[in-house]
């Protein structure tokens, strides 16, 4: 189910097509929203607006990171990258695959691929691509390679779950005036 609606930006009209909100487990909110806490944390510390953890199948938070592009002057330190890093040093291939990372922000193609790699099969994401390509506007840099991540997902060999968009307004708090045209 899509919702189509023009968008004027500037001199430039973009037509976006946007997912449908779907509706969370208690328990899926709640980490949800600890990963938007943590996408308000690194926006504090001068990255980009994002936020991930990583939940066992027995409900343990086993890593929490913020984007930190920024601060460690990497390209590749999103949150998801991050998180899965930690968690891969930490815990076996067998434990992240009954495993869910939350995320803030639909993950990007490196993040899904990152996802894919460490054996994760279960992604529950806030804020879609759409409507975050909608907040950064048509600046280079913002600029993202406009895949969804269920659409990498179907390239899989195996089913990766992916809910989202969920919590949209929530979730957009920490963008709101980050992205400057
Ligand atoms: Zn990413």
């Amino acid at each position: 189910m899509h919702q189509s609606i023009n968008l004027s930006m500037g001199s430039e009209c973009v037509t976006a097509d946007f997912p449908k909100e779907e509706t969370l487990s208690d328990t899926d909110a709640l980490y949800l929203r600890q990963a938007i806490r943590h996408s308000h944390t690194a926006r504090e510390r001068g990255n980009r607006p994002f936020g991930a953890l990583i939940v066992s199948k027995s409900g343990e938070t086993l890593v929490e990171f913020y984007n930190q592009t920024k601060e460690a002057l990497d390209c590749t330190a999103h949150a998801e990258t991050g998180a899965i890093r930690i968690a891969s040093l930490a815990h076996s291939r067998a434990v992240l695959m009954e495993s869910t990372l939350y995320a803030s922000g639909e993950p990007c193609v490196m993040c899904s691929g990152a996802i894919f790699l460490s054996g994760i099969r279960r992604v529950v994401y806030a804020l879609d691509a759409v409507r975050m390509r909608q907040m950064r506007g048509l600046k280079e840099e913002y600029r993202d390679l406009a895949w969804s991540i269920k659409e990498i997902y179907q390239a899989s060999p195996h089913p990766i779950e992916c809910i989202g968009p969920a919590l949209i307004d929530e979730a957009s708090l920490a963008h709101q005036g980050f992205w400057q045209p």
